[in-house]
C-alpha cells in the first residue's frame, strides 16, 4: 500500500541557500491489525456464542479502524452475532464520538515525517504532550551543511518580502558558518567553555553555540507520532481558524492523510475554506 504524502520542493537563492515554501507531510507508518492469534480466545467462550465468527466478517476495515473497533467491542464482549458488524463501522465510530469514549482511539497510531516546516512551527507542535512522540533534528548534532530555511506563505507572492527573505537567509547561513569557524578556532586555541572529551562533543560545543544566530525560519524536520485520539485533538486545535497558517497547513495535511487511512473515524470533519488559502476543518465532535 502506498501511504499518503504531500511533498515539498526545494528552492535555492542565487547564492545557493536552500529553502522550501510549504510543509511536506509524509505518512511513514501506521498500526497494523491481525486478530488471527485471538481465535483460541474467541473459540474458548463456546460454540453457541459464535465469537469465533468475528474473524470472518465479510467486510474488511482499514487496520486502525479494525483494531479500535475490536478493542471497543471487547469492553462489552460484544463479539457475537448481535454485535456491530464491520458494515456498520460508520455508525459504530459515530457512537464512539458522541459518547466521548475516546480512549478506544488511543490503540491506533499514525507516524509522520514533517519537513519544510520551520522552528516556530515545531515549537507550537511540541506543546501537544498527550499521546504523541517526537524526534526532531538536533541543531547541536548537525552542522551548517544541512541548513535549510522555510519561506512563509505571506512572503511568496510579495516581491519585496520575498527578496528580503532570500537576503536574510543568505546572511543567516553565512553568519552561522562564520561563527562556527571562529568558535572552532577558539576551541583549538583551548578556550575552556568549548572543550569536550570526544570529537563528537567538540563538534556539539561549536554547533550549540553557533545555532543561537539562526532565525525562526530555519527548517526543523521532525518525526511525529500520534494516537488517533491525540491526532483528532491536534487537528481540531491547529486546523482551526485562529491557528497560525503554517501549523494549520500541516494540520490540514495531517487530516487528509488520516482521513485516507481511517475514513470512518475522520468522516465527521468538514473542510472550511479561509481567505488566506489554507483550509480549516470543523466537527460537531470536538475532543472525544
Ligand atoms: C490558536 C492557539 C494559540 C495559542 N497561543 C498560545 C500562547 O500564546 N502561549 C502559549 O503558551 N501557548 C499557546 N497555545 C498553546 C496551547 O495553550 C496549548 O499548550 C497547546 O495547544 C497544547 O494543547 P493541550 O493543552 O490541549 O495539550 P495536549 O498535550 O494536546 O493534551 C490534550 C489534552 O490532554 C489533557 N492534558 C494534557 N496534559 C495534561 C496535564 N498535564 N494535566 C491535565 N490534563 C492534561 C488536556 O485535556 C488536553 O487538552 C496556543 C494554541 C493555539 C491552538
Amino acid at each position: 500500500m502506498t501511504l499518503p504524502a504531500f511533498q515539498s520542493e526545494v528552492f535555492r537563492t542565487a547564492r545557493g541557500t536552500p529553502y522550501l515554501k510549504s510543509a511536506g507531510v509524509v505518512m511513514i507508518g501506521y498500526t497494523k491489525f491481525d486478530l488471527s492469534g485471538a481465535r483460541p480466545f474467541l473459540a474458548g467462550f463456546g460454540d453457541e456464542l459464535r465469537f469465533e465468527d468475528y474473524l470472518d466478517d465479510p467486510v474488511t476495515l482499514q487496520d486502525a479502524e479494525a483494531l479500535m473497533k475490536f478493542c471497543g467491542q471487547l469492553c462489552y464482549l460484544s463479539l457475537g452475532q448481535k454485535r456491530s458488524w464491520n458494515k456498520d463501522a460508520a455508525t459504530y465510530f459515530r457512537n464512539i464520538k458522541e459518547s466521548k469514549h475516546g480512549s478506544v482511539l488511543e490503540h491506533a497510531s499514525f507516524n509522520f515525517l514533517i519537513y519544510g516546516a520551520d522552528r516556530a512551527f515545531t515549537h507550537e507542535l511540541v506543546r501537544h504532550r498527550s499521546g504523541v512522540a517526537y524526534s526532531q533534528v538536533s541543531q547541536r548534532y548537525v552542522d551548517g551543511s544541512v541548513l535549510r530555511f522555510v519561506e512563509r506563505r505571506e512572503y511568496q507572492s510579495d516581491p519585496e518580502l520575498h527578496a528580503r527573505f532570500e537576503t536574510w537567509i543568505d546572511l543567516a547561513r553565512a553568519e552561522y558558518n562564520e561563527r562556527a569557524t571562529i568558535l572552532m578556532a577558539r576551541q583549538q586555541e583551548g578556550l575552556e567553555v568549548l572543550q569536550g572529551e570526544k570529537a563528537r562533543d567538540l563538534r556539539k560545543k561549536v554547533n550549540q553555540a553557533a545555532r543561537s544566530c539562526l532565525p525562526n525560519e530555519v527548517e526543523a524536520p521532525i518525526c511525529f507520532t500520534a494516537n488517533l485520539r491525540a491526532l483528532r485533538h491536534i487537528v481540531e486545535m491547529r486546523a482551526d481558524k485562529p491557528a497560525d497558517i503554517a501549523i494549520r497547513d500541516v494540520a490540514f495535511k495531517l487530516y487528509l492523510c488520516a482521513e485516507q487511512m481511517s475514513s470512518n473515524l475522520f468522516s465527521d470533519y468538514e473542510r472550511v475554506n479561509l481567505p488566506d488559502g489554507v483550509p480549516a476543518v470543523t466537527t460537531p465532535y470536538r475532543k472525544v
